[in-house]
């Protein structure tokens, strides 16, 4: 969005500092709108009227207070909103504020921005803002509203300091918070309390919310004993009274030793260390013993403090760490993988279709929340498939046993009436496929993004095949099978497929083949050949899917290419590959690092696996800068016949399509309309959508499952 014009940021600087000592719970702390106007008869005005409403009704029930929207097709119409209340308020003071904020949004009060398109509303207990461009994902500190106590601290060196070392452990915890938010507070020597609280927009990526803190704590005047600075992205806040609820603040991990006695950690304020952590408790005891004498005597709306003062008490603190003592307990032994059938119902709304996460190939997956408040994901094993109690005994015993932060975790499994249920941590950003083939949210992929997401994948890999005590193939390594975390790390999901090897052995032969078209090696779809080498080729088609937000399988160019590999290849030959670098990147991007993951990328998916390189020499190249890259001989499914002696050629395809129509007959009986199930033609027909330029299906993953 444009820079608001100086002077209003002045005058409403004055208001502000006004509105805010006079009723700061409802003052309205910013407020911009942009220059240009739509008129009522144009169909913004009923796109508008369609976004405010489902961003005030959608983000009280969200879990994080927060939601993002967007109505209209056309540039002319198109209009993108945001919602977000502080996650220390409730639902009800959630919905009552952003009905303020969009009735004074677009209303014609001084407060309001009538008919301009776009306008930013920032409440003391939410956010609104609007826009006719997409703002999602970039941090807007264009305009800055400070308001400051104009009473000064007694000690302002301590003060000063305390007050920075509380910001400087707050801007991260709510950077790297699902909900952007996080609060704490700072118990100086013969001081007042300062409490703090720094908040993001839920759409800003953990760095660019770190950053927007930084700027804002670096506008404070921490002199004073209050204030406040707000960007559309980004507040800080201090104060020496307690102005959050302390029902915002997470229940702490209890480490089983500690628990018994818990500390002032349990409160779980942000108290800068362990002493001052015990000192944190006695001080915010006496406080809460004075709200909630106070409370007795007055208002009921304290005696709502006194109940969080009371649920975190001492003697409810025990039953939760009693509580927390069992469950570890309980995960130590077997029996902890095993989660009841109840409960995963309960969690998951009855598997209700708005739970409904994706579907693989084995079958649908869920949202779902645990009575503690845990959020997982439930994979519902198809019912009809045979081998859906081998599958999922694979997974459980393989992948519960591999812990790395470029994997998903499986937390358990579900093994009872005809359900067959595996339970993973739940990944807020679901999958990569949804960001990377999805105009509007591609948005959020920028380079250092992919980078990350690509040097993450290349990282969970090596630990498949080389760090872990196994060595484990993937065989269906591809963009829906990366899940992304809040932070948009990648985690490598499903491992439905995961073929177990002896450390010596390095390739098998697959009695059937599985994987997902686009993704496989040529020596496996047509030989069922599979190594480490295949994941290798996998993890190459997908470096080019991340570089050039585009699919593989479905690949429809203009360029004669007959798919994405041969794209790519053609530009690369003509040295200008950087014309195939997805064009939502705008040119952000170091050529040098995106050539070099395109080098890397055809290396990957090179025709001989030969010259393949293995995970451990992709990992070294990705995180190097200096190092040299082999030479490129020739990607496979290029058809390019004049690069070295080894040609491979339509005549060659045409060979290997009669080898496998002979592999294929001995597969027969399986229906084509069944996700797990194999079909010859359908095998066939998608094979050959590597060597032309048809349209093809989209990814779904072929399985075998009783040969493994
Ligand atoms: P899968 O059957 O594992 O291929 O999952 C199907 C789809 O469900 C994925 O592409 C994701 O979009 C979604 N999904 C699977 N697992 C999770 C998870 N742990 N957290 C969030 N979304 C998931």
């Amino acid at each position: 969005m444009p820079s608001p014009p100086a002077g209003l940021a002045l005058r409403l600087l004055f208001q502000l500092i006004l509105l805010f000592h006079l009723q700061a719970d409802s003052a309205n702390i910013i407020k911009y709108c942009s220059d240009d106007n739509f008129t009522s008869s144009n169909p913004y005005a009923s796109n508008l009227q369609v976004l405010l409403s489902n961003l005030t009704a959608s983000a009280p029930t969200s879990s994080t207070l927060s939601s993002t929207f967007s109505v209209g097709t056309s540039p002319a119409t198109q209009i993108f909103g945001l919602s977000q209340c502080r996650p220390d308020v409730s639902t009800a003071i959630c919905a009552d504020c952003l009905s303020d904020a969009a009735a004074t949004a677009t209303g014609n009060s001084s407060d309001g921005c009538g008919n301009h398109k776009s306008a930013t509303l920032r409440f003391d207990y939410c956010l609104l803002r609007y826009s006719d461009r997409l703002f999602f994902g970039i941090p807007d500190e264009t305009l800055h509203i400070s308001v400051w106590n104009l009473d000064n601290a007694s000690n302002p060196a301590v003060f000063d300091s305390q007050l920075h070392s509380l910001l400087r452990d707050l801007s991260p915890k709510a950077a790297s918070a699902a909900s952007r938010f996080a609060v704490g507070m700072r118990t100086p020597e013969d001081l007042d309390n300062i409490y703090g609280m720094a908040w993001c927009t839920p759409d800003l990526f953990t760095s660019d919310c770190a950053e927007c803190l930084y700027d804002a704590a670096g506008l404070l005047d921490s002199r004073r004993t209050g204030g406040l600075v707000a960007f559309p992205s980004c507040l800080v806040r201090f104060e020496v009274f307690l102005f959050f609820s302390l029902s915002a603040i997470p229940p702490p991990a209890v480490q089983p030793a500690e628990a018994e006695e818990p500390t002032a950690q349990s409160l779980a304020l942000d108290n800068g260390g362990e002493n001052a952590g015990r000192k944190g408790k006695n001080k915010t005891n006496k406080i809460l013993l004075l709200i909630a004498i106070f409370g007795a005597v007055t208002s009921s709306t304290l005696s709502a403090i006194l109940i969080i003062l009371l649920i975190r008490s001492k003697a409810l603190q025990r039953i939760r760490t009693r509580f927390w003592i069992n469950k570890v307990d309980l995960k130590n032994s077997a029996d902890s993988l095993l989660f009841e059938l109840s409960v995963l119902r309960k969690a998951t709304n009855n598997f209700s279709e708005e739970n409904k996460l994706g579907e693989g190939g084995f079958g649908p997956v869920y949202k779902g929340v645990l009575a503690d408040g845990q959020q997982v994901a439930v994979k519902r094993l198809s019912g009809t498939s045979k081998q859906g109690l081998a599958e999922m005994k694979n997974e459980v015993l393989f992948v519960a046993k591999l812990q790395h932060r470029n994997l998903v975790r499986l937390l358990g499994c579900c093994l009872e009436e005809n359900e067959k249920l595996l339970v993973y941590e739940y990944l807020p950003n679901t999958s990569l496929d949804k960001f990377l083939f999805d105009p509007a949210r591609k948005m959020f992929l920028d380079w250092e993004t992919r980078f990350k997401i690509i040097e993450g994948i290349g990282r969970g890999l090596l630990y498949l095949h080389e760090d872990s005590r196994l060595r484990i193939i993937h065989r269906d390594l591809k963009a829906s099978n990366i899940l992304l975390d809040a932070n948009m790390n990648p985690k490598i999901s499903d491992f439905g497929l995961a073929k177990l090897f002896p450390i010596d052995e390095t390739q098998r032969n697959a009695s059937h083949i599985a994987g997902t078209y686009g993704y496989m090696a040529p020596e496996y779809a047509l030989h069922g050949l599979f190594s480490t080498k295949s994941d290798v080729f996998s993890f190459g088609v997908l470096i080019l899917e991340i570089i050039t937000g585009r699919r593989n399988s479905g690949f429809q160019g203009s360029d004669h290419a007959m798919n994405l590999l041969s794209y790519v290849w053609q530009y690369y030959k003509k040295q200008m590959a950087i014309k195939v670098v997805d064009r939502s990147l705008c040119d952000k991007f170091q050529s040098q690092e995106v050539l070099k993951c395109l080098q890397i990328g055809l290396l990957c998916v090179e025709d001989n696996q030969r010259l393949r390189p293995n995970v451990a020499s992709l990992v070294v190249m990705l995180s190097s800068q200096s190092v040299m890259l082999p030479a490129l001989a020739k990607p496979a499914f290029t058809g390019d016949a004049s690069i070295c002696s080894e040609d491979f050629s339509v005549a060659s395809i045409d060979l290997d399509l009669t080898k496998l129509n002979e592999k294929m007959d001995g597969v027969s009986g399986k229906k084509d309309d069944d996700h797990s199930s194999f079909s010859r033609n359908k095998f066939k027909q998608r094979f050959a959508n590597y060597t032309s330029a048809s349209p093809s299906v989209n990814d779904l993953t072929i399985t075998e499952m009783e040969v493994r």
